[in-house]
């Protein structure tokens, strides 16, 4: 038994592995365009800033160690074909320029997701780069030696934006963000906007929202990036405006795509082509919330989704089934975590609901205690029946108020029960009452209130 699978990053991986580990006997190769596979995405803003010391930490594995397991991984090759009715996939050597054909019983395919470069005037200058690969990195990091800039611009406000805009402004740059529409962190609500605006400025960075690019000058090198209302001299550019999945192998392959423009498959992962698995990036699962058909690409997401596709591709049966995702996530912006999970509000109301929110700007931990400080927590709930639709967060405490919000949502919890759960209470740890249950409380009330005739409002 045979299985390829395509694509060597968080996904393929662990499919990979995962078949091992269930079928000791079976024939594993990975093809990986990018020179290394396993490597951590998540890591490289904290490697631009030096935060994480060497690039080799963030390769969790080396092709070598995966040949310790009898996988062999074939970096620098890249899939440009599959035939599914003959079960084999035409291969390019990039390092040789040889072509060849493999076969597979069954395959995986794990292609991610591709940064985006918009066509803006200038964007192939010199100095204007994005970020997804190690090798990104790897280029960013060269021109940072070589030119030592002093003022770079980040474009988009997406947490990737301005995940890098920290680690740039660590290694002592002049730092300006640039965001199109009229806030940054947009997958959350207008007060976790203005909370990471204030955030970015408090450390000097600039930030414009509201404003377009429209053109990176410079001879050779990037000099300056104009927009609606300015321009701005920089060094460097960051180009961070969001991915588009890897799916063109697959659709040309016959492969069904879903609603969201990434491969369709079922709750075992399986693809609308027998013998074929896909997973990660590249596949469209469910909003466990909407219940609507979802491209959430996450880092902890394509690991689970790769550990089904794995299991069931190793098993040739539909042994383990991936529900869906919650879409839960978060992201640090100096001193700020920015947690979320199911709903924002924009969200549930283009799913349909009607919504009733309560947000508080809590403690901590018990506000006597030293270092006591806010953070923010939003919850949202269903008008109709008062299930918790969504949860967002923000300030330090964040990443444990969403976990408790997404474990709430997940057992599909309501807001009444959120008033009397039972959380852990310590004065270095929390207040007494958790801002969790301080904001069901609230909630509660503006339910209430609804009950005897007046309409709950924010
Ligand atoms: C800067 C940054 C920060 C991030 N931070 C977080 C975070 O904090 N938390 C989080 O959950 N997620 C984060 N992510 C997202 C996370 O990294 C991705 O969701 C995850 O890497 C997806 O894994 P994947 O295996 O599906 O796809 P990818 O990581 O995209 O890997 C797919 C691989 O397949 C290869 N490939 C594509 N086509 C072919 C082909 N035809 N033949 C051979 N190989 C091919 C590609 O070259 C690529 O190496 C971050 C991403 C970036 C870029």
């Amino acid at each position: 038994m045979r299985l390829v699978v395509v694509g060597g990053v968080a996904a393929g991986t662990k499919a990979a592995s995962r078949a091992r580990r269930l079928d000791p006997e079976m024939e594993i190769t990975i093809y990986q365009e990018e020179p290394e596979p396993s490597i951590s995405e998540c890591g490289l803003p904290y490697l631009l800033s030096g935060v994480v010391g060497k690039r080799e930490n963030l390769v969790a594995r080396t092709p070598e160690k995966f040949a310790k397991n009898d996988i062999e991984v074939l970096v620098r090759h890249r899939v440009e074909k599959i035939d599914t009715s003959g079960k084999k996939v035409s291969v390019l050597d990039l390092k040789t320029g040889e072509a060849f054909e493999d076969t597979y019983d069954r395959l995986v395919i794990a292609t991610g997701a591709r940064a985006v470069l918009p066509p803006i005037p200038g964007a192939q200058l010199e100095g204007v780069f994005k970020l997804r690969f190690l090798t990104d990195s790897d280029e960013i990091g060269r021109y940072i030696k070589e030119h030592s800039p002093k003022k770079a611009t980040i474009v988009g406000g997406g947490y990737i934006g301005l995940e890098v805009a920290e680690n740039l402004c660590r290694l002592g740059m002049e730092v300006s963000l640039i965001e199109g529409e009229d806030r940054v962190a947009l997958a959350y609500g207008r007060e976790v906007s203005d909370r990471v605006e204030a955030e970015l400025a408090s450390h000097g960075v600039g930030v414009y929202t509201g404003e377009r690019v429209e053109e990176f000058t410079g001879e050779g090198r990037v000099r300056s990036v104009k927009f609606g209302s300015a321009e701005l001299e920089t060094d460097l550019v960051i180009v961070g405006v969001g991915i588009r999945p890897n799916v063109e192998l697959a659709a040309e392959a016959g492969l069904e795509i879903g609603t969201t423009g990434t491969i369709r498959i079922d709750r075992h992962m399986k693809t609308s082509t027998p013998d074929v698995w896909a997973a990660g990036d590249c596949v469209e699962t469910t909003n466990l919330v909407s219940g609507r058909p979802a491209w959430v690409p996450l880092g902890d997401t394509a690991n689970q989704m790769g550990r089904v596709a794995g299991t069931n591709a190793a098993t040739g049966e539909d042994t383990l089934e991936f529900p869906g995702v919650l879409g839960t996530g978060i992201f640090k912006v100096f001193d700020l975590a920015v947690g979320k999970t199911g709903l924002s509000e924009r969200e549930a109301a283009e799913a349909g609901f009607e919504v009733v929110s309560a947000g508080l700007d809590a403690y901590d931990r018990a506000a006597y205690y030293p270092g006591a400080s806010k953070v923010f927590l939003k919850l949202i709930a269903d008008r109709a029946t008062g299930r918790l639709l969504g949860a967002e967060s923000a300030g330090r405490g964040a990443a444990k108020l969403t976990d408790i919000c997404a474990t709430a949502l997940w057992g599909g919890l309501s807001y009444p029960d959120l008033v009397n759960i039972d959380l852990a209470y310590s004065p270095p740890y929390g207040p007494a009452l958790s801002p969790v249950i301080q904001a069901a409380t609230i909630l509660s009330g503006k339910f209430e209130r609804a009950k005897e005739g007046v309409r709950a409002s924010e």
